[in-house]
């Protein structure tokens, strides 16, 4: 843990690095220095940035120690968030290097103000100009006022930096040395929110207690799409605001919309701080520096602004807590819901995690009583739950290459006929899942992957949805050379977006599938656009199931209700819940006329999934679900643990993973089970070859220290890569 203190000029001290020596001593620098400073060091030949962790370590000749180079202009890591840091690195079997450098990537951070340039406009515009000229005088003009490095702008408006460097000569633009940041404006906690319903108050009233007591507390908070949790949440943040500490709310990166921000500014009078992959480096760097001093009082982000050096965070909203898409399996691997806990419980603030149809762990926790839960029982006002039933696809004979039933077709008919929409829902990206060849049965499939090519028919491609490599679709077999015998096998929402036009030749359809869109911008224009009734029929992957809001969308039709069924992931079930679950939620109702309607096309409708959505039973499920958990001694009841270890040549890998597995003593020291070392369900992904390892523990059993002593002695062997992953939510 960091030492918190001031160190004068000369004084050692140890500095945590973004490099992988990880912690080293230098000298303070003139000035001083205090505990979570930003400096630069030197490192050899290079410079590295670092943050202050304390007194030196010692260790080695003090006459040695080269001094900081100098402070990075930037408010110190506050020591919460810097023991916040040390502890999810402990949790997640991070370096701490790597940790850190999560959390200070905002962009030039190392350069001082004055040497970064940005361009503002200078002078009127000429009348006439090139297209590229126009494009980015058009960006400066959008982001009025937003000072944009030369590259950045360059990028934006999708021209090269000789145009920027143009203008600049030619005197329409200046480049100038950037000003400091702005602070956002003001929240105003005061303004009065929505007269809330009964059970929304209670909820509120609730959330504000825990807030003024200023401790730590986690809330579930339940309740149906529609019935009023951001409502709710939103008196939170209010709460939060009033008592003068920063407040975060947590979004899938998809849910992320304008109208979500013009909530907040409809409750607050101004905007809040934005972060996510669609905004620019400036603004990044600015929402960075600001979360550090305390000038940007609600920040909206993806799960990553979990990582922003807060001053003083009160209260971490994780709305759709259940969504897979808060989970990182990439270099870092975390729980951005569990991190939200962990960050909360070191900063004495409280947690919300908001859910239709919360993950099964925070069920559990809630039951257990280490969450609050409070539960919003119907939707806001009047509203129901859509009319939910199955289309039993045995029974309507269709044939071999049609998806959509003659019930399904006119319950469609009926919304056309009104001017209402309907979503047909199908998790499928692209034309079909599976390229046959006819003469011989041999499947199209990846070079470097162990996987099936995808069809994209719009870009007439194949694509391997592991690695994202594509190739033509093939005319003759790769295989046995026959011609023209290649057949897709099966749907994907390209293929049904055919049949809807066959079926409905009148009806306007929209696909929305996260491949067809090239920029987070484009997807959320066409979103804006079906919310405005632009369309009639939406076709669509699980990018619709999240927090849109279709006002005229009353019929949702499930496609293959079975797909998300079977598998051997424990998760299956849950997950197949939460996500038809939320389709169907989209269903609402037209003002004064009957509920929205979903149904689930299925070929076993007695399956307890299937009914268990049917019935709107959903405690008995999770009670279910959850014995079956603690019965397997699986989470949330044991502990696991994934290790994926992957090497172009599959006898290295393998080699290595079973000499891991033969010194597993440290695991069985603490009761913990191997299983493995087993191919992994995909074997091969960028002609890497993988294999999986998966740790079974009690649920009190230290897993992580066990798992670093087992791990520590074996060097693996050179391009072998090793991934630890606490917690897996998919057995990848
Ligand atoms: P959820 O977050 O549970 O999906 P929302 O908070 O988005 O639900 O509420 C659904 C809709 O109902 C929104 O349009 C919201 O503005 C409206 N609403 C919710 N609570 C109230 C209220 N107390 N008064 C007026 N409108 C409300
Ligand atoms: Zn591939």
């Amino acid at each position: 843990m960091p030492d918190p203190g001031f160190f004068p000029a000369g004084h050692r001290i140890a500095v945590l690095t973004t490099e992988p020596v990880g912690m080293l001593d230098y000298l303070a620098p003139e000035g001083g220095v205090a505990t979570g400073q930003l400096v630069i060091c030197p490192l050899g030949p290079r410079r590295i940035i670092g943050a202050v962790w304390g007194e030196g370590l010692g260790g080695f000749d003090a006459a040695k120690l080269r001094p900081v180079q100098r402070r990075i202009d930037a408010e110190p890591l506050p020591p919460d968030f810097l023991e916040f840091l040390a502890r999810a690195a402990e949790y997640t079997l991070t370096p701490m290097p790597l940790m850190l450098r999560m959390a200070t990537r905002a962009p030039d951070l190392d350069k001082p103000p004055a040497a970064r340039r940005v361009i503002t406009p200078s002078g009127d515009p000429p009348t006439r100009m090139t297209e590229a000229r126009a494009r980015v005088m058009q960006v400066i003009a959008d982001h009025a006022g937003a000072g944009f490095a030369p590259s950045e702008l360059a990028q934006l408006a999708g021209v090269g930096t000789s145009v920027v460097k143009g203008l600049v000569a030619a005197g329409t633009l200046a480049e100038m040395a950037a000003p400091r940041d702005l602070p956002y404006p003001r929240l105003d906690p005061s303004l009065p929110g929505k007269p809330l319903a009964v059970d929304q108050q209670t909820a509120a009233d609730h959330l504000r207690g825990a807030i003024r007591a200023g401790r730590y507390g986690t809330t579930l908070l339940r309740g149906v799409t529609g019935s009023g949790k951001t409502e709710v949440y939103l008196e939170a943040v209010a709460e939060c605001l009033a008592k003068g500490r920063q407040a975060l709310v947590l979004l899938p990166e998809i849910a992320l919309s304008a109208e979500f921000l013009d909530r907040v500014e409809a409750r607050f009078g101004a905007q809040p701080g934005e972060w996510h992959s669609g905004i620019t480096r400036t603004e990044r760097r600015r929402l960075w520096h600001m979360a550090g001093r305390g000038e940007v009082g609600l920040v909206v982000g993806a799960r990553s602004a979990l990582f922003l050096p807060f001053r003083d965070l009160g209260l971490i909203v994780v709305d759709e807590e259940h969504d897979n898409s808060y989970k990182q399996e990439d270099v870092v691997f975390y729980s951005a819901r569990d991190m939200a806990v962990l960050r909360a419980s070191m900063s004495e603030a409280q947690v919300v995690l908001a859910s239709a149809t919360p993950s099964l762990e925070s069920w559990v926790n809630a039951a257990q009583g280490k969450y609050q839960r409070l539960d919003l029982r119907s939707r806001y006002g009047e509203a129901e739950l859509p009319d939910m039933a199955a289309i039993d696809l045995r029974a309507e004979n269709l044939p071999g290459s049609r998806w959509i039933s003659p019930s399904l077709v006119r319950a469609v008919q009926a919304r056309l006929a009104k001017g209402e929409q309907s979503l047909l829902f199908l998790n499928r990206r692209g034309y079909a899942p599976v390229t046959v060849c006819r003469a011989c049965g041999q499947q199209a499939g990846c070079d470097q992957c162990d996987a099936r090519m995808v069809e994209h028919r719009f870009q007439n491609r194949l694509v391997c949805h592991q690695c994202g490599e594509t190739k033509p679709v093939p005319t003759t077999c790769p295989e046995c050379g026959v011609a023209d015998r290649m057949a897709p096998v099966g749907p994907g929402v390209e293929r049904l977006a055919e049949e809807v036009a066959a079926c409905f030749p009148d009806a306007k359809a929209t696909v929305l599938s996260s491949d067809l869109f090239h920029s987070a911008r484009a997807l959320k224009e066409t979103i804006a656009e079906i919310a405005h009734g632009d369309t009639d029929i939406i076709i669509g992957t699980q990018l619709v199931a999240k927090g849109h809001n279709f006002p005229r969308l009353t019929l949702v039709g499930v496609i293959d209700a079975d797909l998300g069924l079977q598998g051997a992931d424990m998760r299956a079930a849950e997950r197949s819940f939460q996500l038809m679950r939320q389709v169907a939620g989209r269903a609402g109702r037209q003002p004064g006329d009957a509920p929205g309607q979903a149904l689930l096309q299925t070929h076993q409708p007695d399956h307890p999934v299937i009914r268990a959505i049917l019935s709107g039973e959903d405690e008995s499920f999770w009670d279910a679900e959850a014995s079956g958990r603690q019965a397997a001694g699986m989470p949330p009841y044991g502990r696991l643990a994934g290790i994926i270890l992957s090497h172009p040549d599959p006898s290295v890998v393998a080699d290595f993973a079973q000499m891991l597995s033969r010194h597993a003593g440290p695991l069985h020291e603490v009761g913990a089970e191997l299983w493995g070392p087993a191919p992994a369900p995909i074997a091969r992904i960028r002609g890497r070859h993988r294999i999986r390892m998966l740790i079974r523990a009690a649920r009190q059993a230290p897993i992580q220290s066990a798992i670093a002593d087992w791990l520590a002695p074996h060097k693996p062997p050179t391009n072998l890569r090793l991934s630890v992953d606490i917690d897996p939510q998919s057995f990848y």
